[in-house]
C-alpha cells in the first residue's frame, strides 16, 4: 500500500491507496439519491486505491479554438464559454492521482481561497479546492457535484507517493 503525502511539507494527505493499472470507466450514473442523500455519481475508483489519469484535469479550463466545437470540458459536463460563442476544453495537468474522496476525509481541508458553489458539492471548474492542512499548500481538486464525477484529483506535483510501511 501506499500513502499520499504533501511535497511541501510531508504530511500524510489521505489513507492507505493501492495503485490500479489503470483508471477505471467513469460508472454509469444512479438515479436518485445514494442512500446517504448525497446525489454524486458513484466514485470511479473504489474505496482504498487511486489511479493515475492522463488525460488533463481541472483547472484551468479555456476557450476551444473551433467554435463549433462541443465537447465536455470535465467528464460528462459540459461549459459553455461565458465569453464566447463555443465552449471550454479543459487545459489542466495531466497524470493527476484520482482517489475516492472518501479516502481524503479528515485529511484535507477545504480551499479558503475557493469560492466556488456547485448544486451538491464542488464542481471543481474553478481550480484547486483541497488543501494541505499542514502547510495550506493547494494539492487537490476535489469534484463532488450530482452533475459531474465524483473524484478527488491531486496534483501531480504538490504530492508524493511513499510506502506505507505501518
Ligand atoms: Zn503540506
Amino acid at each position: 500500500m501506499n500513502l499520499l503525502v504533501c511535497a511541501a511539507c510531508g504530511r500524510r494527505l489521505g489513507e492507505p491507496l493501492r495503485l490500479l493499472p489503470v483508471l477505471p470507466e467513469r460508472p454509469e450514473r444512479t438515479r436518485g439519491p445514494n442512500p446517504d442523500g448525497s446525489r454524486h455519481a458513484p466514485s470511479t475508483v473504489p474505496r482504498g486505491t487511486y489511479a493515475i489519469d492522463p488525460e488533463p484535469s481541472g483547472a484551468p479550463y479555456v476557450p476551444h479554438p473551433d467554435p463549433e466545437w462541443c465537447g465536455a470540458a470535465l467528464p460528462g459536463v459540459a461549459v459553455a464559454d461565458p465569453d464566447g460563442p463555443g465552449f471550454l476544453v479543459c487545459a489542466g495537468p495531466r497524470d493527476t492521482l484520482v482517489v475516492h474522496p472518501e479516502d481524503t476525509r479528515g485529511f484535507l481541508e477545504p480551499n479558503p481561497a475557493s469560492t466556488e458553489i456547485g448544486c451538491c458539492g464542488p464542481p471543481g471548474q474553478q481550480g484547486p479546492n483541497r488543501v494541505c492542512p499542514g502547510c495550506g499548500a493547494e494539492v487537490a481538486t476535489m469534484f463532488a457535484d450530482c452533475s459531474g464525477p465524483y473524484e478527488t484529483h491531486f496534483l501531480p506535483d504538490a504530492v508524493r507517493v511513499v510506502a506505507d510501511t505501518e
